[in-house]
C-alpha cells in the first residue's frame, strides 16, 4: 500500500470492482469504479481537489480564504476536506431536501452550512445562484477573501476526470475497455472521463444514464431540453448544458427510472456486499442497458459514486420508500430472525 503525506494524496486511484450479477446478466464485463473509497467517500473529492488547486494556481486563493459553493452535498464534503488540509474555510449552500447524513458530514468537517429551499435553477434563489452571490458578498468583507467554486461551470472539475479518472480506468483495464457510462450532476465525471478515454482510443463508446426529471436524455436524443417525472436520487439530474458538458456528445443515452435503479442497489447489498447510493443505481442500470445494446463480450465501466450510508434515512428507509410509492426490500428494518 502507498504511504501518503496528506489526506489529499489519498484522493483518486480507486479500485475497479467487477459487478458480478450485471456481468452475468449481460455476458459483458461490467466494472464499477469505487469512488466511495475516496477519503470524503464520493467521486466529488476529485472535483474538490482540482477546483481548489486551479484557484491556487491562478492566485485566487489567499491563505485562510473562504471557498463558497452550492452543492447537493458531496462536492461540499470534498471541498471541505481539501480546504481543511490546506488551511482554507468553506461555506456550503445546500438544498434542504438533501439527505441529513450529507449535511451531518459537512457539519463534522466544520463547514458553515446554509440550508435553502429547493427551487429550480431559473429561480434567482436557487442554491447554485445564491452561492455565487454569497461568495461575492463574503469576498468584499472577509480579510482573506473568498472564491466561488462554481462546480457546474468551472471546467477544472471536468479536467480532474480527464487527467485522473480516465487515465486510471485506461491503465486498470490495460486498455481493454469498450464503454464508459454514468449520470450527470455537473457533467464533470461524464464529460471529463469521456474526453480522457476518447483521447486514449476513439473506439471507446460513451453512454449517458439520465434519471427521470433531468433534461439531458431528451437533449441528446431530440435536441430539446425537456424533462418530466422525478427521482429520489441525489446529486444527479441536470436541466441545462453546463460548461462542463460543452463540446460533449454521448454515443448512447438512456433514461432510467427509480423502479429500475433501486432493485439494482438492493440486490448489490444482499448478493455482492456493496452498499451504494442511488446515483450508482442509475449508473449500473445504465451500464446494463448499454451492455445489452453493445452485445456480449464487451468491457464496460461505470461509477460507484458514493456509499449507501449517506442515504440510510431515505433510500434504505422503508417508511420513506413507501411514501414515495417505491417498493422496499423485505430485509430493511426487519426484526432479527434469531431467538435466544
Ligand atoms: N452521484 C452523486 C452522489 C453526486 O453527488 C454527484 C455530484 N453532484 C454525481 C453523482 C454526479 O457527478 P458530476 O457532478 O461529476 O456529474
Amino acid at each position: 500500500m502507498a504511504r501518503y503525506n496528506s489526506v489529499i494524496d489519498a484522493i483518486g486511484n480507486t479500485p475497479l470492482i467487477r459487478l458480478n450479477r450485471a456481468s452475468e446478466e449481460t455476458g459483458c464485463e461490467i466494472y464499477g469504479k469505487a469512488e466511495f473509497m475516496n477519503p470524503g467517500q464520493s467521486v466529488k473529492d476529485r472535483a474538490g481537489l482540482f477546483i481548489i488547486r486551479d484557484a491556487q494556481e491562478k492566485g485566487l486563493l489567499e491563505p485562510g480564504g473562504i471557498i463558497v459553493e452550492g452543492t447537493a452535498g458531496n462536492t461540499g464534503i470534498g471541498l471541505a476536506l481539501v480546504a481543511n488540509a490546506l488551511g482554507y474555510k468553506t461555506v456550503i449552500v445546500i438544498p434542504e431536501t438533501q439527505s441529513e447524513e450529507k449535511k451531518d458530514a459537512l457539519r463534522l468537517m466544520g463547514a458553515d452550512l446554509v440550508e435553502v429551499p429547493a427551487v429550480p435553477y431559473r429561480n434567482p434563489n436557487n442554491y447554485v445562484k445564491l452561492s455565487g452571490r454569497l461568495a461575492r458578498q463574503i469576498a468584499l468583507t472577509h480579510p482573506h477573501g473568498a472564491i466561488w467554486a462554481n462546480q457546474f461551470d468551472n471546467v477544472a472539475n471536468r479536467e480532474g476526470h480527464v487527467v485522473t479518472t480516465a487515465e486510471e480506468i485506461w491503465h486498470q483495464t490495460g486498455g481493454d475497455v469498450d464503454g464508459f457510462i454514468c449520470a450527470v450532476g455537473t457533467g464533470g465525471t461524464l464529460a471529463g472521463t469521456a474526453t480522457g478515454l476518447k483521447r486514449r482510443s476513439g473506439r471507446i463508446k460513451i453512454g449517458l444514464a439520465d434519471p427521470r426529471g433531468a433534461a439531458l436524455f431528451s437533449y441528446y436524443t431530440s435536441g430539446e431540453l425537456s424533462s418530466s417525472g422525478d427521482s429520489i436520487t441525489e446529486g444527479i439530474g441536470q436541466g441545462r448544458i453546463t460548461a462542463n458538458l460543452e463540446g460533449f456528445t454521448p454515443d448512447f443515452a438512456y433514461q432510467i427510472g427509480d423502479e429500475e435503479a433501486l432493485p439494482v442497489i438492493f440486490n448489490l447489498v444482499r448478493e455482492e456486499g456493496l452498499c451504494l447510493g442511488g446515483s450508482s443505481g442509475i449508473n449500473i442500470a445504465g451500464a446494463i442497458r448499454m451492455a445489452k445494446e453493445m452485445g456480449p463480450g464487451h468491457t464496460i465501466v461505470t461509477v460507484l459514486c458514493d456509499y449507501g450510508n449517506r442515504y440510510q434515512s431515505k433510500l434504505f428507509n422503508p417508511a420513506f420508500l413507501k411514501e414515495k410509492g417505491l417498493p422496499a426490500p423485505d430485509w430493511i428494518g426487519r426484526p432479527t430472525q434469531i431467538d435466544i
